[in-house]
């Protein structure tokens, strides 16, 4: 995770006026061990630029990493292996967990000849092809190579007196097997799984979200501070990202000094980046909604001005006709009595990334703003 820095500018520059703040919170096959594996190849997330996308390099925060193939690989918080983990029968997590050994010729997947993909039996990362497997003779699934190198970590490991080279999964560290130099051609590598580390998906099957490529959309919302709402949205199962910036004004490449000035008509909008396997655009305008008061005209909380209205800025029709839906249904429902909802929704213009300070504030400085957690 990328991990910004506070600048020295933004002691000077916030709190700013009027904002409060409220603190918060065996493998038995003997091989030559392999050394450390080379820098494995991987990529942040680019940019899929739906719509304009300012280029001004004041916001450089990008904390999801996808694969070449095309996964999301960012490594997974501790406490979400323990859910995940949590789910495993007892052997899965004895060997996933706790770097167990399952007896040779016992596997459920040795004998399996099928043609399909094996993920992780943990977190679903897709790690080896049937196009890869052979039959090694040692009791283990056996291939020579990853479906993605990137997909799977390796690390010595010097247990039993012996060193070899210990292969896990990228994204949740699960346990895997060991690799070995081995193997046949082409690589001469030799990767010897444990069954109960793997799910096998055979060809044409149904393939659950978490064992996909990530599908890249964006979505931009304005909600008062951005501070929270960029924290918060960050936050949201199947977001890969979330940046602070400012949009819908007309002078190019504002700084937050002109934004306040009420002058340039830019709002503080946050840019969603996430995954359309994961997560609904639907979800999101749903999660905008409830995270934020709609009825407040330029104005969230203590914040006054026309940099905190309410917004939602589509990318293309289909947006559009999403964001009208729920705030259709919030009318038709009355969820905020006889208050009108103000919110405006409108063709999204120029993304201008905000000041490097601004971003990930609230995680760096301990603090909350209006907003309340949608999830
Ligand atoms: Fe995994």
């Amino acid at each position: 995770m990328t991990t910004t820095q506070l600048s020295s500018t933004a002691r000077e520059a916030h709190p700013a006026p009027g904002r409060r703040l409220v603190p918060v919170s065996a493998i038995a096959v003997l091989g030559a061990a392999l050394g450390l594996a080379a820098c494995r190849p991987a990529q942040t997330l680019a940019d899929p630029a739906p719509g304009k996308e300012a280029t001004s390099g004041k916001a450089k925060t990008m904390n999801t990493v996808l694969s070449k193939s095309g996964y999301d690989i960012t490594p997974l918080p501790k406490d979400e292996v323990a859910r995940l983990a949590a789910k495993l029968d007892p052997e899965a997590y004895r060997i996933t967990q706790k770097a167990g050994t399952e007896p040779a010729f016992c596997g459920n997947l040795l004998d399996n000849k099928k043609d399909g993909v094996y993920t992780c039996v943990v977190c679903g990362l897709p790690l080896f092809s049937s196009e890869h497997k052979f039959n090694s003779g040692t009791g283990w699934p056996s291939f020579f190579r990853e479906v993605d190198p990137a997909h799977v970590t390796r690390k010595v490991d010097r247990a039993f007196g012996m060193e070899r080279v210990e292969i896990d999964c990228a994204r949740c560290g699960a346990h895997l097997g060991h690799v070995f130099e081995d193997g046949p051609k082409p690589t001469g590598e030799r990767h010897c799984l444990n069954s109960a580390s793997l799910k096998f998906l055979e060809k044409g099957a149904p393939v659950p979200p978490e064992s996909q490529p990530v599908k890249v959309e964006t979505a931009y919302f304005a909600a008062g501070c951005f501070w929270g709402v960029e924290h918060w949205f960050k936050r949201g199962p199947g977001v890969l990202d979330a940046v602070s910036g400012y949009m819908q004004g007309h002078t190019d490449n504002p700084t937050y000094k002109d934004v306040c000035s009420d002058t340039t008509g830019h709002a503080e909008s946050v840019k969603v980046t996430y995954d359309a396997n994961r997560i609904t655009y639907r979800r999101l305008v749903e999660a905008f909604f409830a995270m934020h008061d709609p009825t407040q005209l330029n104005r969230q909380g203590p914040d006054v001005g026309d940099q905190y209205r309410s917004g939602i800025w589509t990318v293309d029709e289909g947006q559009k006709k999403v964001a009208e839906e729920v705030l259709g249904e919030l009318k038709g429902r009355k969820v905020y009595g006889e208050k009108a909802i103000v919110t405006i929704v409108e063709p999204a213009k120029t993304f201008w990334p905000a000041e490097e300070y601004h971003q990930e504030y609230l995680a760096k400085n301990g603090a909350s703003c209006h907003v309340k957690n949608p999830w």
